[in-house]
């Protein structure tokens, strides 16, 4: 029995930017919270929630998913579907 040597250290454990950019800081450092549609800013500490009417062009977006960026931006203006709470 030979000991096992880990070669390449773990860091699995460190954590993502999920890259969302917050709108307030432009940090990507958005993190989904408890409240489903919403998220906080672990930099600004600002909070969000997803709108699913662009504030900047007023199209309705359909929000399925909440994991991907794009799920985050107007598909018609490309701006942020988010909105501080
Ligand atoms: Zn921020
Ligand atoms: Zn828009």
């Amino acid at each position: 029995m030979e000991p096992m040597s880990k070669g390449s250290p773990d860091i699995e454990e460190v954590p993502k930017a999920p890259g969302a950019g917050c709108p307030e800081c432009g940090e990507p450092w958005l993190r989904p919270t408890q409240l489903p549609g919403r998220l906080r800013c672990v930099f600004c500490l600002t909070r969000f929630e997803i709108v699913s009417q662009c504030p900047d062009c007023g199209t309705h977006q359909t929000i399925a998913r909440m994991s991907t960026t794009e799920d985050m931006t107007c598909q018609t203006c490309t701006g942020s579907m988010l909105r501080p709470v």
